[in-house]
């Protein structure tokens, strides 16, 4: 019996899609390789689940692609002590990966239908240490705040305010910020009353909706 159904593609996506272009974090490289990517995309695409792109997960959204999940990650910085609050879970894919390196993650969806499929997915591999909120993440989640580490998977114009109060001293946040279409992927770290920001190049992300994101529409 295969115990670990298509461990030999997630080995080859490991090495020619993420450490190939950079990613050398062993814990991160160790969670992709574990973590079936294939069980959180929905049939026909989970076939081509360990191609280098982007796939459609249903209700007009998306699993971001691998290297870009891997690299997101690496600036997020994650460590085993960190409380981690992640925007957009979508199929929950990301918030799968955060949850073996960090202690606990919040994810927030704004569809219930996706943030469903998430917590199923979450659930059917284990997962005890991600909540998975339905709700307008662009207002973050007090009730689990300060974050040590915020990562916003959707495009935003601006990284969104409350989000920025939430993140502890010492804690780091990601986030694809520009236009609908194209966006460059920028990492905040507070130091205190300061705020040290840098840019890590173009990424195409689903828009985030809600009040501090793109506006309901
Ligand atoms: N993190 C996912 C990728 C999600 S795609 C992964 O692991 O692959 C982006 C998701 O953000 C979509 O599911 C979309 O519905 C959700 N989203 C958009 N605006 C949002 C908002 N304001 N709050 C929470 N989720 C939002």
């Amino acid at each position: 019996m295969d115990t670990n159904p298509r461990a030999y593609e997630r080995s080859r996506m490991v090495e020619l899609q993420i450490r190939s272009r950079g990613i050398s974090n062993p814990r991160i490289l160790a969670a992709m390789r574990d973590i079936p990517r294939h069980l959180f995309i929905p049939p026909p695409y989970n076939t081509s689940a360990y191609e280098d792109a982007p796939l459609p997960i249903g209700n007009g959204q998306t699993i971001s692609q691998p290297y870009i999940v891997a690299l997101m990650t690496e600036l997020l910085d994650p460590r085993p002590g960190d409380r981690v609050l992640e925007i957009g879970a979508g199929s929950g894919y990301q918030a799968a990966i955060l949850s073996m390196l960090v202690q606990h993650v919040t994810t927030i969806e704004r569809i219930p239908a996706v943030a469903d499929l998430a917590r199923a997915n979450l659930a059917e591999l284990g997962f005890n240490n991600v909540s998975v909120i339905v709700g307008d993440g662009t207002q973050g989640y007090p009730e689990d705040a300060p974050y040590d580490g915020i990562m916003i998977t959707a495009a935003t114009p601006e990284i969104p305010q409350p989000l920025i109060d939430q993140l502890a001293d010492g804690g780091r946040l990601v986030a694809p910020v520009g236009g609908r279409e194209i966006q460059e992927l920028i990492t905040l770290a507070r130091k205190g009353d300061s705020m040290e920001r840098s840019s890590h190049g173009g990424v195409r992300f689903v828009p985030l909706i809600g009040e501090f994101g793109w506006g309901n529409t």
